[in-house]
């Protein structure tokens, strides 16, 4: 079991993943008995997160396009509910479990598919581009789905003059911040803007403030523009936290700025889990943690869930299931991003 033999940098996490060895052996074993995918979002307890085979480690999109293509019979995700049902509408004939159902989302909580038909009521006619984080039945009222990395694109690709993007408003601001830098009159409508849903926030890359930045940069001696340090943003964060940033990327697109720039410090403004994690793989790389910011959502997902759900495999308390007529529905905007990014 390989995965069991990982050494952790931090003494810390090494005594933890000891602390842990039984339940882990027993997880790894599952896995190889019941020949079980196991796909880890990059925001995971490193312990749950090295469950995972390193080429099935990743983002939300990432890991459901790698779920698309396996043969094994049972995928288990660790992430959040909306990420497995994407791996469910992909690879339908599959099952998909999950250490617990409880595991929300403060961004896609508050907007279902009830919310987008009234949208659509509002604004006849205009595309619908949402964001892959958000749940199979928003996605079925949509047009073409993105993530942050392809988001101007695929909004770029509708040719229409207005768009309505759902569902964070966040994400939104930002997005219309960059098509007036790059010149283009699109107008985007997004929760909170010129209707009345709430505004969709990522509650995790909400908190971080531009003293927060500007404090980090102080403290850990990151000046703005150096060579080989940095502070990396989500499109998530306020756009002023984005303005104050050396880079704003997604989740992946951060990761490969580590792999190609090798910096010697940075700062992520996001969950706190991914440094950890990413520490492990960059080990050449400082990492400024700021880890009373992390996922309440992504935490519900534990070794103990984990177990269970491999164990019993239980329909109500593991199983993602998407109606039928809801996942066909949803594959059709999932399909056209996938069309667009290649
Ligand atoms: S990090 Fe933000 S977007 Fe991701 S699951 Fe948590 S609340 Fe949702």
């Amino acid at each position: 079991m390989p995965q069991a033999a990982i050494r952790y940098h931090d003494p810390l996490l090494q005594l933890e993943a000891e602390a842990n060895k039984t339940i882990i052996e027993r997880i790894l074993l599952l896995k190889e008995q019941k020949d079980v995918l196991i796909l880890g979002h990059n925001y995971m307890h490193p312990l749950i997160y090295n469950l995972s085979p390193p080429e099935a480690r990743g983002d939300s999109l990432a890991l459901s396009k790698y779920a698309a293509e396996t043969d094994k019979p049972i995928i288990l995700f660790d992430g959040v509910v909306f990420m497995a049902e994407t791996a469910k509408i992909l690879n339908p004939t599959k099952k998909v479990l999950i250490a617990s159902k409880k595991a929300g989302c403060s961004l896609a909580d508050p907007l279902r598919g009830e919310q987008v038909r009234a949208l659509k009521k509002q604004f006849p006619g205009l595309p619908v581009v949402t964001y892959i984080n958000s749940y199979a039945d928003v996605k079925a009222e949509s047009d073409i789905c993105c993530t942050s990395a392809n988001a101007l694109k695929v909004i770029l690709s509708t040719k229409a003059k207005r768009v309505i993007f759902l569902p964070d408003s966040l994400m939104g601001e930002n997005l219309q911040v960059e098509l007036k830098k790059m010149g283009s009159d699109v107008e985007l409508i997004y929760p909170g803007k010129k209707n009345k849903l709430p505004a969709g926030k990522c509650e995790v890359h909400d908190k971080f403030t531009v003293d927060d930045i500007r404090r980090v940069r102080e403290q850990y001696d990151i000046p703005k523009g150096h060579p080989h340090r940095a502070v990396l943003v989500h499109w998530e964060c306020t756009p002023e936290v984005v303005q104050e940033a050396d880079f704003c990327g997604s989740t992946s697109q951060m990761a490969n700025y580590i792999k190609e720039k090798k910096p010697e410090r940075i700062f992520l403004a996001t969950e706190c889990e991914m440094a950890a994690n990413l520490q492990n793989e960059f080990p050449q790389t400082e990492f400024i943690r700021q880890c009373n910011v992390y996922c309440q959502h992504m935490r519900q997902i534990t070794l103990k869930g984990i177990l269970s759900a491999l164990e019993t495999e239980d329909k109500e308390l593991h199983e993602v299931i998407v109606p039928e007529s809801v996942r066909k529905k949803a594959l059709v905007p999932i399909q056209k991003m996938l069309e667009i990014i290649g």
